[in-house]
């Protein structure tokens, strides 16, 4: 009886609190839905394509420390409970992305983090780097504007992106460096686009015009360069890292700095 009821009681304390959220975001086929089922078995499992998205509810493993518990001493034994959050998987496909757009602005949920899942080995491609650049472009867009207006109401609300090189077991992939300014170079294309066809349009004053170019240009505005680190100011941390969710050769996937981001952040 006793395990029981202190499960309950446990249960009944992690339920207390609002748990913090991740979302899964991405092209489809980069491997969300293989990163959800990890996340929340610790193992793969085939995979379908999801329509719609799918929350797990995961926990922390053992062998990564929540920075809550980051000044515990060596000594202190005491029993650790490992805290658990939820994971929101999201379609990829362009018709469905409203899903992941809608989830980034919910205030219900505390969003802690957005996982952006690419294949490493699909950026090689023109058509693969664009896919995946103009969506995460729309991602971190939300964020910004999301960050700006909170200035004005509930106070701006920072938020912290990985951007998951997934499938580094592929021979063809992208080393996460790469991966990284790749994007980078891709984004600044996409912006530039994106304020020409702005521009083009021709709606309402000069003024107008200006004001509406400048909170739709993401990052430092009017730099020629884009970088990650330009959404720092928008309280928007990105890394890149790399990883594999399913085996490789050896046997072995890569996810735990994977993990160890999710434990920074929780
Ligand atoms: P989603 O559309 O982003 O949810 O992608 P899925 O999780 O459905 O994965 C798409 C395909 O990529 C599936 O066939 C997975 O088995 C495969 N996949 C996922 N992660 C990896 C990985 O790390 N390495 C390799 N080689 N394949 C992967």
């Amino acid at each position: 009886l006793l395990p029981i009821l202190l499960h309950s009681y446990l249960y009944r304390q992690s339920g207390a609190k609002e748990l913090a959220t991740f979302v899964l975001i991405g092209p489809s086929g980069a491997g969300k839905t293989s990163l959800l089922t990890l996340f929340a078995n610790g193992a793969t499992t085939t995979t379908h394509t999801s329509q719609v998205p799918q929350t797990a509810q995961c926990q922390l493993p053992l062998t990564t420390r929540a920075s809550e518990d980051r000044y515990r001493s060596e000594n202190d034994d005491s029993a650790r409970t490992q805290p658990q959050f939820h994971v929101l998987d999201t379609p990829g496909h362009g018709k469905l992305r409203h899903h992941a757009l809608s989830a980034l602005t919910d205030t219900t949920k505390p969003l802690k983090g957005i996982v952006y899942v690419v294949d490493s080995a699909e950026l090689s491609s023109t058509a693969g780097l664009t896919e995946a650049a103009e969506y995460l472009h729309e991602i971190l867009l939300v964020l910004q504007k999301r960050h700006t207006q909170g200035k004005t109401a509930k106070g701006p609300q920072g938020v912290a992106v990985l951007i998951a090189a997934n499938k580094q077991d592929v021979f063809t992939s992208l080393p996460a460096g790469i991966v990284k300014t790749k994007l980078e170079e891709e984004m600044a294309k996409v912006r530039l686009t994106k304020s020409k066809g702005l521009l083009d349009s021709g709606v309402g004053s000069e003024d107008d015009a200006g004001a509406d170019e400048e909170s739709n240009w993401l990052g430092e505005y009017g730099a020629r360069t884009f970088t990650f680190a330009q959404m720092e100011e928008h309280g928007i941390e990105v890394s890149v890292v790399g990883g594999n969710v399913l085996p490789d050769e050896t046997g072995k996937t890569v996810t735990d700095d994977w993990w160890a981001w999710v434990g920074d952040n929780l």
